[in-house]
């Protein structure tokens, strides 16, 4: 069956014929590619079209499409069952990996999402503190949990309104937002409401409306802030986490946060997310202590397997070399007339404008013409995330093959840019 028909069967199943709504393709338009097969840096849709891949399921996969080794460790653990709800060694495996790349993390729990892991954190912090305000920072995403799809609100210290409908402004209300690289607001913030927060999350490199890569000082100051105030800094790295550096955004940046937040990379391409830090506060989660928090599928077998054989192979030089790779692959988005493509690690972010660090920066003229480019590499075989405010995902598949023939799709487009 073909994409068109497929996707109006799904039509009639699912809201907007989709499972997550980013894949409907509304921001950029037409059809949205069923996937059918995909290996390495690249996928076949169900037309049998291939196609170069730079969105790779969002962030997870890190070594490539179907890699042989997570593959045969699935397989593996599938033999000896899919899922026990009891403890199996495996968890401890994975465990021991993200210690010995992540030292701050002394007590953790594995969860199924990275919605999840965040939800669970900001519990545990509010229960470690006694206190129930949180604070987050606009064009940062933390999963779809009621209390952090949230803007900033009117008025100077502000209480959040939903950006959702169904999200109860009452809990809204208990969500502070501040612009990021906004120092200001942040000092102003921290001098009202400090003593009430018990948490501060954010993605220390933000990754989900752009990449706006924050200057450090607005990180640390965070950091003093939080230490000040008796408030939990939670460092976001869904994204950032096992992409950046073995110890991800917080190695990178020489910031200690008191949890943080992982998923996507973590599951090697399975359902996956974790929540840890200093164990005086994971010392509150339950049984320990008194903040509820279980799962059926948590720490599923399956998904450990594909986890560790993914994280085996993130050693410094792996980050080293999908860097310098990276740098090659940000050179080559910029052929294209007008396009700027910041970059940290292996994240880019193609956009028509230069220097942006906080999201009400972004041009809406950027974001369309973005939806062009799109459609124009779309025609030309490559496969980019389907919305402007998307960061793109490099993997250790993408190799000189791929950027040879992503050279030439740019060439190739780059006169209706000029
Ligand atoms: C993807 C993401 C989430 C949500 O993870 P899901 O697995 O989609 O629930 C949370 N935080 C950040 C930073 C993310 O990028």
């Amino acid at each position: 069956m073909s994409n068109e028909t497929l996707f109006q069967e799904a039509l009639t199943h699912f809201p907007g014929g989709v499972s997550s709504p980013v894949r409907a393709f509304r921001a950029v338009g037409g059809t949205p590619k069923f996937f059918k097969k995909a290996s390495g840096a690249w996928f076949e849709d169900e037309d049998g079209q291939r196609f170069l891949d730079l969105c790779m399921s969002w962030g997870p996969l890190i070594l490539g499409h179907a890699h042989p080794d997570i593959l045969a460790a699935v397989n593996e653990a599938m033999q000896e069952g899919l899922t026990f709800g009891a403890p199996s060694r495996r968890e401890l495996s994975l465990a021991r990996k993200i210690k010995e790349m992540v030292p701050f993390i002394e007590k953790m729990r594995f969860v199924s999402s990275g919605t999840e892991a965040v939800m669970s954190a900001l519990r545990a912090a509010r229960g470690f503190t006694g206190r129930e305000r949180i604070l987050k920072f606009e064009g940062c995403y933390h999963g779809h949990s009621d209390g952090l799809l949230v803007k900033a609100g009117s008025g100077l210290v502000t209480f959040g309104a939903p950006t959702s409908a169904g999200v109860p402004k009452a809990i809204a209300e208990l969500t502070s937002v501040v612009t990021l690289d906004d120092m200001e607001t942040l000092e102003r913030t921290f001098a009202e409401i400090g003593g009430e927060l018990a948490a501060a999350i954010i993605e220390p490199i933000p990754a989900n409306n752009g990449l706006l890569l924050q200057r450090p000082e607005f990180l640390k100051r965070l950091r003093e802030l939080c230490t000040q105030h008796g408030v939990v800094l939670i460092f976001d790295e869904v994204i950032s986490g096992f992409r950046v550096a073995p110890g991800g955004a917080a190695e990178r940046l020489g910031i200690t946060p008191d949890m943080a937040t992982y998923g996507k990379i973590i599951g090697g391409g399975m359902p996956v997310g974790l929540y840890g830090g200093r164990k005086d506060i994971m010392g509150v989660v339950a049984p320990d202590g008194p903040v509820y928090q279980a799962g059926t599928l948590s720490g599923n077998p399956v998904a450990m397997a594909a986890g560790l054989a993914t994280m085996e192979k993130l050693t410094p030089a792996f980050y080293a070399s999908l860097e310098a790779n990276a740098e090659k692959w940000a050179a080559a988005f910029e052929t294209i007339p007008g396009l700027h493509c910041p970059r940290y690690g292996s994240l880019l972010w193609p956009l028509f404008q230069d220097g942006v660090r906080r999201s009400d920066a972004v041009k809406g003229e950027a974001i369309s013409v973005f939806n062009r480019l799109h459609k124009a590499l779309l025609g030309q075989g490559v496969y980019l995330p389907p919305s402007g405010y998307e960061v793109a995902f490099l993997s250790a598949a993408h190799g000189e093959a791929e950027l040879a023939r992503f050279k030439q799709a740019a060439a190739a487009v780059a006169k209706d840019f000029a």
